[in-house]
């Protein structure tokens, strides 16, 4: 669920659309007529892992997710961490798994959800135990793996080439096939 933020959050007052000058010109962007207040609308950071776990990936289906939906493990950073320390925490709360290496594979745009997306590859071990988010998992062999046109998709693509695989992304129709049932 997507919200959008409409009343100041300092003094309550319905935000305008108002034109301010800022350091790139003029910009309307939705202001506070009363205090001030600006809501920048800057993208969230959401952390993303390629967990590898005796030489496979784990891919995982998400439980709003229709059957044929496996991808990374990904989830918000908490204040107060830094990006490593939250995919460590994602990944363990997520599939219970301990990671022991780290390494980040790069920042990707996912503009309609206005986030950004910090990727990383990390190796774990340990015994697989979903979190109630999570309805099921699956190991795949590097070369099995398939990329989704996405943020995520690009960030194992990225990642995939690093170990020497040329990526193989899903048709449009597979990847219509297998995002068939989302909101
Ligand atoms: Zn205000």
């Amino acid at each position: 669920m997507q919200y959008h933020t409409r009343y100041c959050t300092h003094c309550a007052a319905p935000l305008a659309p108002i034109v301010q000058m800022e350091d790139g010109g003029p910009k309307e962007r939705l202001r506070c007529p009363d205090c001030g207040w600006t809501h920048w609308n800057n993208p969230t950071p959401v952390l993303a892992a390629i967990v590898e776990v005796d030489g496979k990936v784990l891919l995982a289906r998400n439980a709003a997710w229709p059957g044929k939906m496996y991808a990374l493990i990904t989830g918000f950073m908490e204040a107060g961490e830094s990006p490593e320390q939250g995919i460590v925490r994602e990944v363990k709360e997520e599939t219970n798994l301990d990671v022991h290496a780290c390494t980040l594979v790069g920042a990707y745009e996912f503009l309609r959800m206005n986030q950004i997306i910090i990727a990383y590859h990390v190796q774990a071990r340990g015994e697989v135990r979903l979190s109630a988010e999570l309805v099921d998992y699956r190991l795949y062999d590097l070369p099995d793996l398939r990329c989704w046109p996405a943020g995520t998709g690009y960030a194992l693509a990225d990642w995939l080439r690093t170990r020497g695989h040329e990526p193989v992304f899903f048709t449009a129709e597979e990847n219509a096939e297998r995002r068939r049932g989302l909101e």
